[in-house]
């Protein structure tokens, strides 16, 4: 069994009701292993499209499966909850990206991890900081809390929900 991150976003519609949604079908998972799951976060879209705020979140896994397979299997969940994929950087239901694996590092066609971007994104580290401050992500080979410390992101990221709201929200469904 290894850990696994991953960062979850979405800026259309009731975009707290897909974050829960795709951690429900995330548990769904064979090999997946559900552990600390950060609150959610509201934060300004990066880059060069004017859209909607993002709400983001952190979750923490385990998995028997590979890496590669655990990509595909968010990919299908991406898919089924409509996401088309249109503009980089564009608008999305749901976006689901593995940030790191530990002790894997990989630089594949389809994946590569640590995730590039992890370290220059404030609205992954913030929520990523909440449940794994002191986990050294590898490749980097500095802790969350050090790189959140000095990415140059100065963007603004507000906690939205708390991870316990976030629990008992999971509860309901
Ligand atoms: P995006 O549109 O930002 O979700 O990017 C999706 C593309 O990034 C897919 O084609 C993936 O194959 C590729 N990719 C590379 N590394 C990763 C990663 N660590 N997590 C998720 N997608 C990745």
């Amino acid at each position: 069994m290894r850990r696994a991150f991953i960062g979850l976003g979405s800026n259309i519609g009731d975009r707290c009701a897909h974050i829960l949604l795709s951690i429900t079908e995330m548990k769904k998972i064979p090999g997946v292993n559900f552990g600390r799951v950060s609150g959610l976060y509201n934060t300004e879209s990066v880059g060069h499209v004017r859209q909607e705020n993002f709400l983001n979140a952190v979750i923490e896994i385990t998995i028997s499966i590979s890496p590669e397979k655990l990509l595909d299997e968010l990919q299908k969940i991406e898919k089924r909850m409509g996401r088309t994929r249109g503009i980089k950087w564009g608008p999305r239901i749901i976006d689901l990206d593995i940030l790191f694996v530990e002790s894997v590092e990989m630089n594949g066609k389809n994946l590569v991890l640590p995730h590039k971007e992890l370290a220059f994104r404030r609205f992954v580290l913030e929520p990523l900081y909440e449940i794994a401050s002191d986990v050294v992500v590898n490749g980097a080979g500095q802790t969350v809390r050090q790189l959140l410390k000095k990415t140059p992101d100065k963007s603004n990221v507000e906690l939205y929900m708390t991870s316990d709201a976030v629990l008992n929200k999971l509860n309901e469904v």
